[in-house]
């Protein structure tokens, strides 16, 4: 069984934690499909999460944590960006379970907290690829408010404030209104 897998017998009736920490093989063909692959492991992703059984359904709820290296979108400065993503996963057994139907978690293609299983192995590994995918962030940020760059000189405004003019920073296309401006004059 793979690190990211449970044995279906471990999963009973009253709850019970599950701690699964992804290894490097599976971080090496799961950033393939990562909008970043050339990204930078910082903390292994890994599942924490409390599971037991209604009957043949099984309930999991936790949280998805792991660590990346990104470049902040607005000061370009690379920064540990945390994943801290809740979990909660409904189980039903696959209709067709013993004739083929495929081993392992299948996710419901419109509501990822809902799923079937098959087979004794529950694998984990397409439930922690999906929300990954899906908690990816589209801007990404060193912190909460960062500054970013000024648009006039360039610098990093989280490290030190540059002379520029404020009106300037604050109009990303400043220098061109200026030449508009000059422009509209010569022609004036
Ligand atoms: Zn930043
Ligand atoms: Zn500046």
């Amino acid at each position: 069984m793979g690190a990211l897998s449970i044995h279906l017998d471990s999963v009973k009736e009253s709850p019970r934690r599950f701690h699964l920490v992804s290894e490097t093989g599976w971080w090496e063909e799961a950033r393939e499909v990562l909008p970043e692959p050339e990204v930078v492991l910082c903390t292994p992703f890994a599942l924490n999460l409390s599971g037991y059984r209604l009957g043949a359904r099984l309930l999991f709820r936790g949280e998805v944590s792991g660590a990346v290296e990104l470049l902040c979108g607005r000061c370009a400065e690379p920064y540990t960006h945390e994943f801290r993503e809740p979990l909660e996963l409904l189980l039903e057994p696959a209709l067709d379970r013993g004739d083929g139907s495929k081993p392992g978690i299948e996710l419901d293609a419109d509501d990822a907290s809902l799923g079937r299983y098959a087979g004794d192995e529950l694998d984990f590994e397409p439930v922690l690829r999906d929300i990954l995918v899906l908690a990816w962030p589209m801007q990404p940020r060193c912190v909460e408010g960062c500054l970013g760059l000024c648009p006039v000189c360039g610098t990093n405004q989280n490290l030190a404030p540059c002379s520029c003019d404020a009106s300037d920073r604050s109009r990303p296309l400043a220098t061109l209104g200026r030449l508009l401006d000059q422009s509209k004059r010569n022609r004036g």
